[in-house]
């Protein structure tokens, strides 16, 4: 695969191009500190051993001495033994000290010339014996081949040794012309020789040192291309590892959850259909009636909440959760819950109070006043759940940083605090997530979705607040969360429409009521609910039936549609019913509860929307809100 070359690594290879001084041979870079370093601990011994071999025959070539004119043969000695020996044996002496790196071609160099000077001393001595212009020839191969002299060095001294040669020649020896000549041109040759080889050898040397360093450094790319590759592969191997973990985590996580809710929905079922059936025993005392009721109501109410709890993560997972601010007399939510769970904790023998930080008319906050609700009353209830003895305490404080000019707190800090079994450190975590706490082994969780907290969280986390935990195993928990004091109403969101209390006027009216639907033990329910404002009940069953009973009866005032039933379901039989009647009152209502549900129903022509079970109380209030009708029962109730 080609290479595409970015500008930086074409900046990279032109960085790379071989720069040498064509005369000395240097490079231009700092690559000549590491060429040198190498040259040297490369050649160091070839160096000794060779230098030690030239001396050693520069030595030994003294026999030649005795072959010529006795007056020189002191002369000669004293030079070759007296000045070549002792300087060519200190440099070869200096090669094993520390420091010869630095200096180490300087000395060899003064060594050369040493050798060659007095080479060319005694061959113009003896200019008559032909053996010592030979002397002069293996001087000058010496220097460029073998004593691992730079070529630029060996040039120079090979050329001094010439010319000093040349100077002697004309100065103090007496030597044929002629001859003179011939071994001149010798000795150019061999010096032309030499200096052509020795560059071309330190040349390639230098190109190969170049070659190997680039070879290195593609390496070390290579290598660390490599490595990176692998950390790579590593990283991404390590995350599918975690996607895979956490894809069987989620399994594992929903099968839990199911599980979990199977068991929450079975065991009030349970005593849903247990207690029914006991009830049709024959000769049940009152107190036993009352008993069987109680729990099944509780039952209900269990079930209820377990099935509120998933309709509301669902809404809260899918971004379907609204937030409703409105303005709310927190003080007043407070007392309400206080009332609430008053009587519930008293039974217990538990102590139960609160504590708020404004009077009552300060208590007024810009907030979702059902979510504040939910959350708090789903912390005192987990409170009074955990808690067998001791006391129960929440309230609010408030934190007035930051109110600027308003002069109103800038957060409430909510807190529910007991002194129940508490909550190991290794959970406090994990309670507040959604479907993880089902999973957990849990011997001390008392009945419950597991999704309360999970719930509360959202909540909070909507309104801009945190929520926390402090809590001791077997001491007991402080829950808190926090409100921000000032959230702005949204322009232009419909405030809820409230329903008009006892002290106001109330309407009463009877309507003729068509009811629709297929389960008939709803059917009896609904008609008992509506019987005491009603003028006329019709019970229908399906789709078509409802839409006939409209058409005939077109007085009819309203119409509580049940969305689930055979042949035409709820919304199809609204659209029809909404193109004869727009007046009827059509109120759906339906057991699934399931997101989208309510839009998709006004979308179809009805009124409103009402989720099963509800309370009578509940029903009645949204019939209210669309006729008018019924309050007065309800209050007088
Ligand atoms: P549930 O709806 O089942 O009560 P929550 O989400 O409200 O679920 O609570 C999750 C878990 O947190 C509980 O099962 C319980 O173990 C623990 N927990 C919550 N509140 C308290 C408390 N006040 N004291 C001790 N444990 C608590």
């Amino acid at each position: 695969m080609k290479r595409q070359q970015t500008p930086d690594s074409r900046e990279l290879e032109a960085s790379r191009e071989m720069k040498l001084n064509p005369f000395t041979l240097s490079f231009k870079d700092d690559t000549e500190v590491q060429y040198c370093k190498k040259y040297y601990k490369d050649t160091l011994v070839q160096f000794r051993f060779s230098f030690f071999l030239v001396l050693l025959m520069y030595e030994a070539f003294g026999f030649l001495d005795n072959r010529i004119d006795p007056q020189f043969i002191n002369q000669f000695h004293l030079i070759r033994y007296g000045i070549v020996l002792p300087g060519l044996s200190a440099v070869l002496l200096l090669s094993f000290s520390k420091n010869f790196e630095k200096f180490w071609q300087e000395a060899i160099f003064a060594g050369l010339l040493l050798g060659g000077v007095t080479c060319a001393v005694l061959t113009l001595k003896a200019a008559d014996n032909y053996s010592y212009y030979a002397g002069m020839i293996l001087i000058f191969s010496a220097g460029y081949y073998f004593i691992k002299l730079r070529f630029f060095l060996a040039a120079i001294a090979g050329w001094i040794i010439l010319i000093f040669f040349n100077v002697g020649a004309f100065t103090f020896a007496r030597i044929d012309p002629e001859m003179l000549l011939i071994n001149d041109f010798f000795f150019v040759a061999i010096n032309f020789l030499g200096m052509f080889t020795a560059y071309n050898v330190e040349y390639y040397r230098r190109r190969d040192f170049f070659l190997n360093l680039q070879l290195d450094s593609r390496n070390a790319e290579i290598e660390e291309a490599n490595r990176s590759l692998e950390s790579k592969v590593e990283e991404r191997t390590h995350e599918l590892n975690l996607a895979k973990e956490r894809a069987e985590e989620s399994d594992r996580l929903k099968s839990a959850f199911l599980a979990n809710m199977s068991h929450e929905i079975r065991t009030p079922m349970n005593g849903i259909l247990g207690f029914a059936e006991l009830l049709k025993v024959p000769g049940l005392t009152g107190e036993e009636q009352r008993s069987y009721f109680e729990i099944i109501e509780q039952s209900g109410a269990r079930l209820l909440n377990t099935i509120n709890d998933i309709v509301d993560i669902s809404k809260i997972e899918s971004g379907l959760m609204e937030v409703l601010i409105s303005e709310t007399n927190i003080n007043g939510q407070v007392e309400f819950i206080y009332n609430f769970f008053k009587p519930e904790v008293e039974k217990k023998g538990v102590a139960f109070c609160f504590k708020t930080a404004l009077a009552h008319d300060e208590a007024v906050f810009h907030t979702d006043s059902e979510k504040i609700y939910a959350i708090l009353s789903n912390l005192v209830k987990n409170a009074v759940k955990y808690t067998g003895r001791g006391a129960i305490e929440f309230g609010y404080t408030i934190n007035i940083t930051g109110t600027g000019n308003t002069g109103r707190p800038a957060e409430l800090e909510f807190y529910v605090r007991d002194t129940g079994i508490g909550i190991p450190k290794h959970r406090q975590e994990a309670i507040f997530e959604r479907f993880i706490q089902a999973d957990i082994e849990d011997t001390k969780a008392l009945q419950g979705s597991g999704l309360g907290l999970a719930i509360s969280k959202a909540y909070v986390e909507m309104l801009g607040g945190k929520i926390r935990v402090e809590s001791e195993e077997g001491q007991g928990s402080v829950f808190y969360f926090t409100m921000p004091g000032n959230i702005e109403k949204p322009e232009n969101q419909a405030v809820a429409k409230r329903v008009p209390g006892d002290d106001e006027k109330t309407w009463t009216r009877r309507l003729k009521i068509i009811i629709a639907d297929d389960d008939e033990s709803s059917g009896v329910y609904l008609s008992a609910a509506v019987q005491k404002f009603s003028r006329e009940i019709l019970l229908v069953k399906t789709g078509i039936e409802v839409v006939e009973a409209c058409r005939s009866h077109g007085d009819a005032d309203l119409v509580l549609l049940d969305l689930k039933m055979p042949v035409m379901g709820g919304f199809e039989a609204c659209r029809m019913i909404r193109k004869f009647n727009k007046e009827v009152v059509i109120i759906a209502q339906t057991a699934y509860a399931l997101v989208g549900d309510r839009e998709q129903a006004i979308e179809a022509g009805c009124n409103d929307y009402i989720a099963k079970p509800y309370k009578t109380k509940d029903l009645r209030e949204v019939i209210h809100k669309h006729t008018e009708a019924c309050l007065s029962l309800q209050v007088s109730e």
